[in-house]
């Protein structure tokens, strides 16, 4: 999510979906060679390395986006390059009694991919883009990164409402629901975007799943993430007029501004056309308002950003009226109003802001984002990282397709902690933790995406519908009733 404006100071270390270090595999391009000891049957899928292969560690550790490592141990990991592939190491793992998750771009920051014992299969470079101008559709592994999907499509005039980071890749990002470019004008959550999808189940089958065609598989995998009981290796996706203008608004507050901020956002949001991408983000504040103010309060700022995805820019301004001439904007400290831009430079902020650092996050949707941004203004001070960043972004309680993807509110309102030092992680995974016992009641559930699935896993539950919970369920116990693939993180 939109995890930018202030940040340019943090240092954006790294854009990558792998580990950077030398001799390290990357997930989504070019591999180091695996030395390594593999089970013979897999011999020759790209890699398979066992966790006595003395590379296995640098294996594992690239598994994860962020820094901070879990220490949670597959016995086997195996990467492939086809469905075919994927359908050989289901079958192998039911064979040989190891129970299997699935592993793309390893964003999850919970790293909920990672469990102990059992074979993680990496799908990231299953990264095709396959576009029929015709209908106009377009096919993607699900290792297609968001920059490379866009830029593809871009030659077509056509987009796709990926992640707001240009190297998350379509699959954990739509599989899990996914709040992507101009959502609430392009399909809501992302998820609702797939038409189809290749998937291959526990019987080492590759099927296909439709509306019409496997359609409990269907439903699933729009949203399921996590808990899918399958591996998802193609899916089929709608796609959208490319905007010709995407004209950005920043307004700029103070911290104690806050609640208020977020309040006005509540009034505003309903009366704004669903293609202005409108939220309110909380970082560290820019030089030039904390060099003349040595408050703890002047570390952080707010800021409303309004994206307008127009086809016509002079209408973009009457389109952010009902923003502009909002009385709140009395109280900002900077604007900046009305300059274009585009899905490549917005992904390009957004990574300035989301360098590979040590990560925990958590979010809840919320019809009462006034009441959560108080919280936030009355602990964020405390936060012991000064590079904390909240999001909350408008989204006005759609009602949704019928799928797995089942929670939503007026907000999303995500929290993330960043820093670098190993030896603080118990102090910042403690305060977000106690941060989040106040702010979940204030929530209808949360995303699974961004869930903190290590700190709360028996709320997972909550990132549901209580329907489309026991409906996973038990599609589960028919699809995979041997249990080939392992459940939600937290569930045996
Ligand atoms: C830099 C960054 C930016 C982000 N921006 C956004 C954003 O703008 N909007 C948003 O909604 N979220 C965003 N997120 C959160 C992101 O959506 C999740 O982290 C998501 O899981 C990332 O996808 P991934 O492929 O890396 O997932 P992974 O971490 O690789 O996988 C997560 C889970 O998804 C499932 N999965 C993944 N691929 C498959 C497959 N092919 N078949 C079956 N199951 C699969 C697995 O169960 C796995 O455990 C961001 C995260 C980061 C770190």
């Amino acid at each position: 999510m939109h995890r930018r404006k202030f940040i340019g100071g943090i240092g954006a270390a790294a854009f990558s979906t792998g580990v950077l270090a030398a001799g390290k595999p990357a997930s989504g391009g070019a591999c180091a060679t695996p030395q390594h000891r593999s089970p013979m049957e897999l011999e020759h899928l790209r890699a398979s390395v066992d966790r006595g292969a003395p590379n296995y560690e640098l294996w594992r550790e690239s598994m994860i986006w962020q820094r901070r490592k879990s220490p949670r141990y597959p016995g086997l990991i195996v990467q492939v390059d086809s469905a075919e592939d994927v359908a050989e190491a289901v079958m192998y793992a039911r064979k040989h009694r190891l129970r299997v998750t699935t592993r793309c771009g390893g964003h999850s920051a919970s790293a909920c991919f990672l469990r102990d014992g059992g074979m993680l299969i990496d799908v990231s470079r299953l990264n095709s883009i396959e576009i029929d101008t015709r209908a106009p559709l377009f096919n993607a592994g699900p290792g297609a990164i968001a920059r490379e999907v866009n830029a593809r499509l871009r030659q077509f005039g056509l987009a796709f409402p990926t992640a707001h980071c240009g190297m998350v890749p379509l699959g954990g990002f739509l599989l899990g629901g996914g709040l992507g470019l101009n959502g609430n004008a392009w399909g809501l959550m992302s998820t609702f975007n797939i038409l189809a999808a290749q998937v291959v189940t526990a019987d080492g089958r590759i099927r296909h799943a439709s509306a019409t065609e496997n359609p409990d598989l269907f439903w699933s995998l729009r949203g399921g993430g996590p808990g899918l009981y399958g591996v998802v290796t193609k899916l089929f996706l709608k796609t959208y007029e490319l905007p010709r203008a995407i004209v950005h608004n920043t307004i700029t507050f103070g911290f104690q501004d806050l609640p208020d901020v977020i309040g006005a956002l509540a009034e505003i949001g309903p009366k704004m056309d669903s293609d202005v991408e409108l939220l309110g983000y909380v970082g560290p504040a820019p030089a030039e308002l904390t060099a003349h103010c040595a408050n703890a309060d002047c570390r952080r700022a707010v800021s409303v950003d309004a994206n307008a995805y127009t086809t016509n820019v002079a209408d973009s301004a009457r389109k952010l009226r009902v923003l502009t001439e909002h009385p709140i904007m009395k109280r900002a400290i900077g604007k900046e109003l009305g300059s274009t831009t585009t899905i490549e430079a917005l992904y390009f902020d957004e990574e300035l802001g989301f360098s590979q650092r040590r990560w925990v996050a958590d979010n809840v949707f919320t019809n009462r984002a006034r009441d959560v941004a108080t919280i936030l203004r009355d602990r964020m001070t405390s936060c012991p990282s000064v590079d904390a960043q909240a999001v909350f972004l408008y989204k006005g309680s759609p009602k949704l397709p019928a799928a797995a993807c089942s929670t939503m509110g007026d907000f999303y309102a995500s929290y993330y902690v960043i820093w670098d030092n190993p030896t603080e992680d118990p102090v910042m995974l403690g305060y977000l933790r106690d941060l989040y016992k106040e702010i979940v009641p204030l929530g209808t559930g949360s995303n699974i995406n961004e869930m903190d699935q290590e700190g709360r896993p028996d709320q997972i539950n909550t990132c549901y519908s209580p329907e489309a919970w026991q409906r996973l369920k038990s599609l589960r116990e028919k699809w995979d009733p041997h249990g080939v693939f392992q459940n939600f993180y937290g569930i045996t």
